[in-house]
C-alpha cells in the first residue's frame, strides 16, 4: 500500500505520524511511504533520516494525499486536510469526533474510511492507542499545574510539595484511569496531598491497592466534588466516557467557591472538557481565568513534549498500521474486532455508536 504522512498543521503540533523506525518497518513489509518534507523536522527527524530508511519525500501535503491510499497522522484533520480526503483514502489518526460536529460532517462528506486511534480497543477492554498520550498528558498535568500555581504565573503561590512545617498543596484528580494515575504518580512524587475521585468502585479499589497510603480515593458524587474543589489548589480533570462528550463535573456555581489562584487542568478538554467553564486553549495561549481560578485547557498537551510523545504513540499505533497496510482496512478490521472498534466514519456514515448517539441529528 502507499502510506502517506503529512506534516501536522495544528497550532504548535510537532509530533509526526511515523518515526523513521516505523517507516523502516512499513518499507520492510513491502509498502511505499510518502513523507511531506520536514514532517518530522520539529523533533529533529530530518528528511534524510526518512530517505535513509526508504521513504519518498514530497514537498506538499497535497502531493501526500494525492499519492497515498492510507494517511497516517497524529491530530484530527484540519478543514484543508479534510478537503483533500477522498473515498479511496483510509485515515488513521486521532479524531475525537464527539466534541467536533463540523469535522464529523466533513469526514462523512469525504467518503473516506476513518479509523480513530482513541476508540481502538484491546482484549482487556482498554484503549491502547489513547493510553500513551494519556500517560503523557497525565504526567504533564502536574508539571503545568505546579507552574501556574506560582505567583508570577497568576497562581496562588503554593508549592505542591510544601516544605517542613508547611502543608503540601491539595491535588484533586477526577477520573482514576490512565491519565489520572499518571498525574497521581507525579503529584505523590512531589509529596502533594492527592485524592482521586472516580465512579467505578472496582477502579477505586485498584487505586487503593496500587497507591496504598500515598493517596486517598473517593466516590465522585456531586457533594464530594463540591467539597473537593472548595479545598483544592490543583484540580485535574481526567474523566472519560469512551467516544462520548465528557460529563461536566465542576459547575460554574462550584467555581465561585474555589480558592483564588487555584489551578484547573482539564485534560478531558479533547472530549469537550469536564469543567463547565472549560474552553479549549492552545500552547500559544494556554490559560485563562474565571472567578480568579486559572484554567489550563490545551487539547494537545502531549504536543509540548513532542519527541517523547511521537515515540510513545508509534509504539502503540504501528502494529495496526502494518495490518491495515498489509491487508487493506476492510480485511484488517474483519480479522481484528478491536481495530474495527476504531472505525468512526466510512462511506459517508458515522460507524461508532457513541459518536452517533452524541449527534442524533446526523446519520
Ligand atoms: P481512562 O478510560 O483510562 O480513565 C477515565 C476514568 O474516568 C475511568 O476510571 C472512569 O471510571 C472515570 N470516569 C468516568 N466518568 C466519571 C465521572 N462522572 N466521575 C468520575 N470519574 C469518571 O481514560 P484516560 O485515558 O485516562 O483519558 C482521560 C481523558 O484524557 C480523556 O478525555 C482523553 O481523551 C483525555 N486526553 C487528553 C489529552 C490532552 O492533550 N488534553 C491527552 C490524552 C488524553
Amino acid at each position: 500500500m502507499r502510506v502517506g504522512v503529512p506534516k501536522e498543521i495544528k497550532n504548535h503540533e510537532y509530533r509526526v505520524g511515523l518515526t523513521p523506525t516505523s517507516v523502516a518497518e512499513l518499507v520492510n513489509h513491502g509498502h511505499t511511504v510518502i513523507m511531506e518534507s520536514n514532517a518530522g523536522a520539529g523533533i529533529d527527524f530530518l528528511d534524510e533520516d526518512y530517505v535513509a530508511v526508504g521513504a519518498q519525500i514530497v514537498e506538499t501535503a497535497k502531493e501526500v494525499f494525492a499519492e497515498s491510499d492510507m494517511i497516517v497522522k497524529v491530530k484530527e484533520p484540519q478543514p484543508e486536510e479534510i478537503a483533500m480526503l477522498e473515498p479511496r483514502h483510509t485515515l488513521y489518526t486521532y479524531l475525537h469526533l464527539a466534541a467536533d460536529k463540523p469535522q464529523t460532517e466533513g469526514l462523512m462528506k469525504s467518503g473516506a474510511t476513518c479509523i480513530a486511534y482513541e476508540t481502538v480497543t484491546s482484549p482487556a477492554g482498554t484503549l491502547p492507542l489513547l493510553k500513551p498520550m494519556s500517560e503523557v498528558a497525565g504526567r504533564m498535568s502536574v508539571q503545568v499545574g505546579a507552574h501556574y500555581l506560582e505567583k508570577e504565573q497568576g497562581g496562588r503561590g503554593v508549592l505542591l510539595g510544601g516544605v517542613p512545617g508547611v502543608n503540601p498543596g491539595k491535588v484533586v484528580i477526577f477520573g482514576g484511569g490512565v491519565a489520572g494515575v499518571n498525574a497521581a504518580m507525579m503529584a505523590t512524587g512531589q509529596r502533594a496531598d492527592v485524592t482521586i475521585y472516580d465512579i467505578n468502585p472496582d477502579r477505586l479499589a485498584e487505586l487503593d491497592l496500587h497507591f496504598g497510603s500515598t493517596i486517598k480515593t473517593q466516590y465522585a458524587s456531586k457533594r464530594a466534588i463540591e467539597r473537593a474543589v472548595r479545598e483544592a489548589h490543583l484540580v485535574i480533570g481526567a474523566v472519560l466516557v469512551p467516544g462520548a462528550a465528557a460529563p461536566k463535573l465542576v459547575t460554574r456555581e462550584m467555581l465561585s467557591t474555589m480558592k483564588r489562584g487555584a489551578v484547573m487542568v482539564d485534560i478531558a478538554i479533547d472530549q469537550g472538557g469536564c469543567f463547565e467553564t472549560s474552553r479549549a486553549t492552545t500552547h500559544d495561549d494556554p490559560v485563562y481565568e474565571v472567578d480568579g481560578v486559572i484554567h489550563y485547557c490545551v487539547a494537545n498537551m502531549p504536543g509540548a513534549v513532542a519527541r517523547t510523545s511521537t515515540f510513545a504513540l508509534n509504539n502503540a499505533t504501528l502494529p495496526h498500521a502494518i495490518q491495515i497496510a498489509n491487508k487493506g482496512p476492510i480485511q484488517a478490521m474483519k480479522d481484528d474486532p478491536h481495530l474495527a472498534n476504531g472505525l468512526n466514519v466510512s462511506d459517508g456514515k458515522v460507524r461508532h455508536k457513541a459518536v452517533a448517539d452524541t449527534f442524533d441529528d446526523i446519520d
